[in-house]
Order: structure tokens, then C-alpha cells, then sequence
């Protein structure tokens, strides 16, 4: 991929405007975490992110990315969807799916991309754990991210954790840096090998997105050409943050 080659080191004027656009889209995704009940639409949580992105003078660039374009601010995927499902009016929420919401935020020329998995009402001891696995996977990749490290030890750490649960991450979807574009280089995939990779230094900007599914590391893309599934139907997650490397701590934007 073109974009992947692409890697921009941002200043630190640059990052304090990520953490600004990464602070509004935290705010978007506490608000459709809100709504997240039995029989909401998930176009209704598509209206709910707008509202919110508006308020701030931010816009989604996932509206008309891509080919065909997607139609929406945020993506909705329920249980066997993985990612990148396009909201609909007469596609409800119910009691026990499991949900996740991916989010940008493109504000004063950059972009923050973050995403959460949560449950609808009461969810499975399984589902439960899937949350639970995705989001500390997500929690191990930002550990790693530290100056002097590589991308794969990011990903080795991902991949370890999520194996290490008994589930599977998937190969055709994967982390990116992020700036000025939502998709920059490097790649980060969710799987990999320690010591390899793109040297991590300060100024370095990546949306970590761990995928996780129960049954199998293989996905298929729905007839709608977005909404990616798992191959056997079994149940998925995704967590995201946008995160910055510094000289100390892994700093993450996309927090409120
Ligand atoms: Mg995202
Ligand atoms: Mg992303």
C-alpha cells in the first residue's frame, strides 16, 4: 500500500493539536456508548457522533472514504462484524450483541482514530472475555510503544496476548500512523516478530486497533463491499487509540 510508506514525524505543536482532535473523539465515543441499549438503531448512534462532531467544528474523515464511499461519521459492527459496518436505520440494537464503534476526528488539519468493543445489556461469560482480551491486548501494543523499540514489538506483544487467550487476531486489517492523513505509515499489523520493523523515536504517531475474533484469524467483506466478518461467525472485537511516542511514556490522544 502507497499510504504505508508515508511516515511523518510529527512536531510537538503538531501533537498537541492530535491530542485535541484525540480529545473530541473520545468525547464522540462516550456519547455513543451512551445510546448503546436494546432497539437504538445504529444510525441513530451515527447521529449521536455527528451531533457531538458538529458541536466541536470537527467532521468524520470516514464520510466518503473509500470506494464506494462510506456513507457515515462512525462504523457499527455487531458480534460476527468485525469492522467498518455502515450504519443503518432498520439495523437495531439488541440485548446481548456485543458492539464495536470506530470513530475519526479530523480537526484544525489532523486526525485522531479510536474505536471501543462494549456489550448491549447483558452479555455471554465468552463475549465478556473477547471485550476484556481486545481492549488489554490494545493495552499491551501502547506498553511497547516507546523510543528505541520497533513496530514488531508492538505487534509481538498484540499477538502474544490475544494467542496467549486463546483467540486470534486478523492479518488482512492493521494498525497505521496517523496525522495529517488518517492512514500514514508504518503499518502495524497485529501480528509479528520482536526486533523487526520501523525504529520507534519521539514525534512517531500510531493508531494501535487490536482485532480480535473467537474461532478463526480469517475474515470475509460483506455484499455492502465495507462490513468485514469473521469467516466462521463467530464473534469479534476491536479497541483503537491514536498513541504518540515520546522520550518517556507512550502518550495516548485519544482519551477525554
Ligand atoms: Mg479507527
Ligand atoms: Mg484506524
Amino acid at each position: 500500500m502507497d499510504w504505508a510508506r508515508q511516515i511523518n514525524i510529527k512536531n510537538p505543536a503538531e501533537i498537541a493539536i492530535m491530542r485535541e482532535a484525540g480529545r473530541i473523539n473520545a468525547t464522540v465515543l462516550a456519547t455513543v456508548r451512551e445510546h448503546l441499549k436494546p432497539g437504538v438503531s445504529t444510525a441513530e448512534l451515527d447521529a449521536a457522533a455527528e451531533d457531538v462532531l458538529k458541536k466541536y467544528g470537527a467532521v468524520s474523515p470516514f464520510k466518503g472514504y473509500g470506494y464506494p464511499p462510506f456513507p457515515n461519521s462512525i462504523t457499527v459492527s455487531i458480534n460476527e462484524e468485525l469492522v467498518h459496518g455502515i450504519p443503518s436505520a432498520t439495523r437495531k440494537l439488541k440485548e446481548g450483541d456485543i458492539v464495536s464503534i470506530d470513530c475519526g476526528t479530523f480537526f484544525e488539519g489532523y486526525v485522531a482514530d479510536s474505536a471501543f468493543s462494549a456489550g448491549v445489556g447483558e452479555i455471554s461469560p465468552k463475549a465478556s472475555k473477547l471485550l476484556d482480551v481486545t481492549e488489554q491486548a490494545l493495552y499491551a501494543g501502547i506498553a511497547k510503544m516507546r523510543s528505541g523499540n520497533r513496530t514488531g514489538d508492538v505487534s509481538e506483544a498484540i499477538q502474544k496476548y490475544v494467542e496467549g487467550n486463546g483467540f486470534h487476531v486478523t492479518r488482512e486489517y492493521t494498525g497505521h500512523g496517523v496525522g495529517r492523513q488518517m492512514h500514514e505509515g508504518p503499518q502495524v499489523p497485529n501480528y509479528g516478530t520482536a526486533g523487526t520493523g520501523m525504529l520507534l523515536r519521539p514525534g512517531v504517531v500510531i493508531a494501535l486497533e487490536p482485532m480480535v475474533l473467537i474461532g478463526t484469524h480469517k475474515t470475509k467483506v460483506s455484499k455492502d463491499k465495507w462490513t468485514v466478518v469473521s469467516a466462521d461467525g463467530s464473534l469479534t472485537a476491536h479497541f483503537e487509540h491514536s498513541i504518540a511516542v515520546t522520550e518517556g511514556d507512550p502518550l495516548i490522544l485519544t482519551i477525554l
